[in-house]
């Protein structure tokens, strides 16, 4: 959890966007803290912060927005980077993982050679709402052979309950709501 000056920080360079993508969402718009370079610094040494006592020897991050804050946690961690993507963008044999979204489907995969029994894998994305993602990423995560160590997030959405489908690893989220 973020301290309650960067809290605050954070919270202020996110902004609500009502009935985005569709009507009923409110979408947590997290581009005017991506634009404060300072801010995305303090945003990305925070949750290398919280990943680093879990000795992660890699980042899986999730298509698209976990993207934004892989490579600066990669850099910081001295840890390797697997992307864990949409359907159909991955050119090597693949792991896939299907999960249920609001109304419908969608499913992540990842290389299955993109970690093995050594590593240590952290999680990143951008916001954890239902957790049917990050519970989708931490199974094809386990699916490589490698240990998920912890996920972390920007935000959460408490309220959501989320967290109730990650288990037996720390999950860690820079800012709440609800
Ligand atoms: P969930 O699987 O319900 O935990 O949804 C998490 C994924 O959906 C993350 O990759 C988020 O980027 C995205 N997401 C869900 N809800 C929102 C929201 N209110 N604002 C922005 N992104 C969201």
């Amino acid at each position: 959890m973020a301290d309650a000056a960067l809290d605050a920080r954070l919270r202020a360079a996110i902004r609500d966007v009502p009935d985005f993508p569709k009507p009923g969402i409110v979408f947590k718009d997290i581009s005017p803290l991506l634009q404060d370079a300072a801010l995305l610094g303090e945003a990305l040494d925070a949750l290398a912060e919280a990943a680093r006592p879990l000795r992660p020897t890699h980042i899986a991050a999730i298509e698209s927005r976990g993207f934004l804050f892989a490579g600066g946690l990669c850099e910081r961690l001295n840890a390797g980077l697997i992307p864990l993507r949409k359907p159909g963008k991955l050119p090597w044999e693949t792991f896939e993982q299907s999960y249920a979204l609001e109304y419908g489907e969608d499913r992540l995969e990842v290389h299955a050679d993109a970690a093995g029994p050594a590593d240590r894998v952290f999680l990143i994305d951008d916001l954890l709402a239902t957790g049917g993602t990050a519970a989708a990423a931490v199974t094809l995560i386990r699916r490589t052979g490698a240990e998920l160590v912890g996920a972390g997030f920007l935000i959460e959405l408490a309220f959501l309950d989320g967290r109730e489908a990650l288990h037996g690893f720390p999950v860690e989220a820079l800012i709440h709501y609800g």
